[in-house]
């Protein structure tokens, strides 16, 4: 019995970005996450597209992990400690093991998984696969649609050797979530929003994984959507980034 379509380790950038693709898919998606993604450790985010003048990255990780969640995927707070393969007879599927969460640890199964833990990769000693780099610095090796040589195992972002910037680990992570849409062939497929009657009213059929939404639908999430916006804005307490690990060892 498989718990899960996609299980995503970290809940990072690229988690969280693989994550929002793999859910408005309708794949029953967990994100499993430990701590916080690296980008905590930034002072303001500068760089990337479609804030004018940059926005604070830790309220950008709140933003993203929200638009994952309503999506449809749900989330662990735990540590991945081992991937291996499910003992299905087609070899398909794996069972991850976590420490840490509310049951403090548990085995969850899933068919197939996503490697977003920038920069743990230690979890995966028990599969036949070759890490790239070396001590704390380990890259999994993907092809350019983010699948490793294990079927069904996928990597995204930093982890994958991507540039080290969030937006390339956000694209990488929607990137290698849409490969695992395509490979899963879902009956339902959820991505472009268009005006009612774009495809239609050219008597062409509503592509596969674009909705139609009438004039009053598209005001109502436009206001939805910028209501939101103007909350987190308005309730957002600044927080201090956090800091290099050995900064706070030598603190102590
Ligand atoms: C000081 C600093 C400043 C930066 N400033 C910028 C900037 O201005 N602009 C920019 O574009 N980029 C910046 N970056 C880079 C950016 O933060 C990264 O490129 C991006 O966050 C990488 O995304 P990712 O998803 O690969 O990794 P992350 O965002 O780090 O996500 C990985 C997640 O996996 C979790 N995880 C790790 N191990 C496990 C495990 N075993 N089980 C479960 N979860 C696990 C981690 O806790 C984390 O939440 C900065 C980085 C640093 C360090």
């Amino acid at each position: 019995m498989t718990d899960y379509d996609v299980l995503i380790i970290g809940g990072g950038v690229a988690g969280l970005s693989a994550a929002t693709f793999t859910a408005r898919a309708d794949l029953d998606t967990l994100v499993v996450n430990d701590g916080v993604s690296i980008l905590y450790r930034n002072a303001i985010l500068e760089n990337f597209p479609g804030f004018p003048a940059g926005i604070d990255s830790r309220l950008f990780s709140l933003m993203l992990q929200e638009q994952a969640e309503r999506a449809g995927c749900e989330r662990l707070d735990a540590k991945v400690t081992d991937v291996d393969h499910a003992n299905h007879a087609d070899g398909s599927g794996f069972t991850v093991e976590t420490k840490g969460g509310e049951d403090d640890g548990e085995t969850i199964s899933a068919e197939r998984v996503v490697i977003t833990s920038w920069s743990d990769a230690s979890y995966l000693d028990g599969l036949d696969l070759e890490l790239e780099g070396s001590g704390s610095k380990q890259y999994v090796p993907v092809d350019d649609d983010g699948r490793t040589d294990i079927d069904g195992l996928y990597a995204a972002g930093r982890i994958a050797k991507q540039y080290h910037q969030a937006i390339v680990s956000a694209g990488h992570g929607s990137q290698v979530g849409i490969t695992v849409v395509h490979d899963a062939d879902p009956d339902f497929y959820h991505d472009w929003v268009v005006p009612e009657g774009y495809f239609t009213n050219r008597d062409r059929d509503v592509p596969e994984g674009c909705e139609e939404i009438s004039e009053d639908e598209r005001q109502r999430r436009a206001r939805k959507a910028h209501d939101r916006l103007r909350d987190y804005l308005e309730e957002w307490e600044d927080e201090r980034p956090v800091p290099h690990p050995s900064f706070v060892e030598n603190m102590n």
